[in-house]
């Protein structure tokens, strides 16, 4: 399994940190662009009309979003997952947040969850690089 030199991206953040995604959004929107970006409802909203990115919308994320973000990893349709869940908050679909980070660790995709892990993928030499994933079905 390759992920392809131009990524796709996956964006999420719960509600009290939408504010640290826009703003770590702004600042990278130079590489962000460069690729392909998708997300949950809201915070797909928050990003295209705040920060201006062109970004496909699953549904909501108690909705639905993080599932179908899940789905595509699943389907390889997803390189990489910026997730910046809410550490002090009860979810209401935490089994659906539990779901997406165990599909990505399984596909082995790169996830960041803070700003800090966030800015280590995005300046990684890996971005503009195909790179060779593990390939579960190998490992099955
Ligand atoms: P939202 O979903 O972007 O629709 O708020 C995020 C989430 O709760 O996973």
């Amino acid at each position: 399994m390759f992920s392809p030199k131009k990524k796709t991206i996956a964006l999420v953040a719960h509600d009290n940190r939408k504010k640290e995604l826009l703003s770590w959004t702004k600042e990278n929107k130079h590489i962000l662009e460069q690729h392909h970006l998708c997300g949950t409802g809201t915070t797909s909203g928050v990003l295209s009309r705040e920060a201006g990115l062109t970004i496909q919308a699953y549904k909501s994320g108690p909705l639905g979003g993080d599932l179908e973000i899940g789905a595509a990893i699943a389907d390889s349709r997803i390189d990489m997952l910026i997730f910046f869940w809410d550490p002090l908050t009860a979810q209401p679909h935490d089994p659906d947040i539990r779901a997406l980070l165990r599909i990505s660790v399984l596909y082995d995709i790169p996830v960041a969850m803070n700003t800090t892990a966030a800015n280590y993928l995005i300046h990684s030499d890996y971005m503009d690089k195909e790179y060779p994933r593990q390939d579960m079905q190998a490992d099955l």
